[in-house]
This record gives structure tokens, sequence and C-alpha cells, in this order.
């Protein structure tokens, strides 16, 4: 992990999600007052109160709990994180407030991606925040709180109700999924190890190219990255996002082409997603090893899952462009 010049501003907080290095939730202090980015899921929540009393805070000096979407491992622990916080309100899109406050789609759609027994391992108990301590952010919509200004930009591409927000104060981005995931396990060799996340079901490669190009006109220095940590945005780190987003996309259109359906459209997508990852860590310079492995198999299942739907949804959008052309 590159170092970050003002690590006292916003703090990284392990949230022990699947293994520790995968996830993180961050905090902001500001002046008396504070932030969570994010929350990860209810199991967190402990940690992120024990990061707050390390500041010497309260959890009434909570103002604000944002939420980059709503997908689990980034918002579960909302309800469960404004029960012990009395004055924070959610900032987060309007998508995501609706799914917030009415979980029961979003909770029945994990459930088919992680099947019963390893959602409640991971979630447990999703209840519905209240609706009156949501506040929806428009796009482009600027925060002002004590000394920062917080600009919230929508940002398609991970999924329709994503949120990145610029800090001008640090001059960083919380980048929410946007920007993929990478770990500092795997950011040993040649050239930072970052892939695109294509968690089911709204990952779209053209979109997450249009905003990685949004979050960069921030002029940004540093990115805040759920999965894991915050990150320089060299033009390394860059290059090689932009390499694994483009890779998704060839994966698309050749499983879109393939003709193939159901179990085989999902086993064809499973090894190119494979040969992609490992392919990619050789590039990197990193060995495709039991260690390596260990990092990207849960992320090989669950990407390979996502371009899955991103397949099924190129061949609807390609059936419709052709109906349209029938005479
Ligand atoms: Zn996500």
């Amino acid at each position: 992990m590159k170092s970050f010049p003002m690590m006292s501003e916003v703090q990284a907080i392990e949230c022990h999600y699947i293994q520790p290095g995968r996830a993180c939730a961050f905090l902001i202090c500001e002046g008396g007052r504070a932030a969570f980015v994010d929350n990860n899921t209810t199991r967190a929540v402990p940690y992120l109160l024990q990061a707050l009393r390390e500041r010497g805070m309260t959890p009434e000096q909570v103002e604000y709990a944002i939420v980059t979407h709503v997908h689990l491992d980034h918002a579960g622990g909302t309800a469960a994180l404004l029960a012990h916080c009395p004055n924070a309100t959610v900032l987060c899109h309007p998508k995501a407030a609706r799914h917030l406050a009415s979980p029961a789609r979003l909770v029945a759609g994990s459930k088919q991606v992680y099947g019963e027994e390893l959602f409640a391992r991971f979630y447990g108990e999703i209840v519905p925040v209240d609706a009156s301590r949501i506040r929806s952010i428009g796009d482009g919509e600027v925060v002002h709180w004590g000394a920062r200004a917080l600009t919230f930009m929508y940002t398609l591409g991970h999924a329709t109700h994503h949120v990145c927000i610029f800090d001008a104060k640090t001059n960083t981005v919380f980048a929410g999924d946007n920007l993929g995931i990478c770990y500092p396990a795997l950011s040993r060799g040649r050239r930072p190890y970052i892939f695109a996340a294509c968690t089911p079901s709204e990952y779209d490669p053209g979109y997450t190219i249009q905003s990685l190009d949004r979050i960069l006109a921030t002029g940004a220095t540093h990115a805040h990255m759920n999965h894991f940590g915050t990150f320089e945005l060299t033009d390394a780190l860059i290059e090689q996002f932009r390499r694994s987003v483009e890779r998704t996309e060839e994966i698309i259109q050749l499983a879109a082409d393939s003709g193939l359906v159901d179990t085989e459209l999902r086993v064809m997508i499973n090894g190119l997603v494979r040969k992609a990852m490992e392919d990619e860590l050789r590039y990197c310079g990193l060995p495709v090893d039991a260690q390596s492995l260990y990092w990207i198999e849960p992320d090989i299942a669950l990407n390979s899952t996502g371009l899955s739907y991103s397949t099924m949804k190129r061949r609807q959008r390609r059936g419709a462009a052709a109906a349209q052309r029938e005479p």
C-alpha cells in the first residue's frame, strides 16, 4: 500500500470480511465530527465503533454514514451502525436509498448469488433503514462539512446506484468498487495487480471506464478502495486497471458470440476469467501459486457470475437492436 500523506484524516478500518485484508471501511474525522464511508456488514460494526473510540470520539459525534453503493459488503451494516449512532444521517444515491429502506430485493439477489448458508455467515440479518435517516444525494452535489467539501459523483459501471466521493481537503477520492480490487498482498510485482470488480448483476465495462475518467478528472492523487486500502493513482495503477476492464469486455464479447447457454456458458466464462486473471498475475510479475490464488479465487468466482449477467444483458441489447432494424 502506497503511503497516504494525510492518513490521520482518513483511516481504513479492517472489517474482517471473509479473511483479513479483503474489505475495509473508512473513517473521516473532521474537527469534532466523524463520518464513515461504507460499513461492510453488521458483523463489522464493532470494529467501526472501536476505531471511533481509538480516535477519542463517541458514536454521538458521527454525523454521516456515507454509502458508496448497497452491495452488502459495503452497506450491510448500515441499520446496525445507525442504531449505535443516534445523530448519523445516511448519504447515498437515490436508488441506494430505496434499497436501504426496503432491502427485500437486495437480500433476495444476494441469497441467489451466495446461497442461504453463506449469506447467513457473511451478512446475518439485514433490517430496513429508517427512511427519515436517509438523505439522497444528487449527481455533482457538494456536501459542506466543517472545513471539507465532499463532492458526490454518480459513477456507473460497477452498480447503477454507485457514488464516488471527492474530498477536496485531502485531494483523494472514495472509490467504492468503481476502481476495482487491489490487494496489498498482490502489490509486490513489477506492476500493481488491480482488477475490475464485476460483482453481479450490473457490471458494465464501458461505464466503468467513463467513471474512471470522471474520477481522474477530479485531479485526486489517491483513491480509497474498500478492497483494500488507500492507493496512489499512479499511471501504472491506472493502466493496469484499464487493461483489466478491457479483458472483461473481451470476455463478454466472446461469451455473447458463443451461442452457449446455461451451464456451458457459465463454464466458458469461468475459464476465460480464470485465464485472464492468471495471465495478468504473470504480466504484473507475480507467480500463479497457492498464495496468489488464495487471494483471487473468491473474485474469480464472483467475477464469473457477474460477467454471466453482463453477457446476457449484451445479448438482450443486441437482440433489441436487431429487432429495431427489422422492417
Ligand atoms: Zn460492490
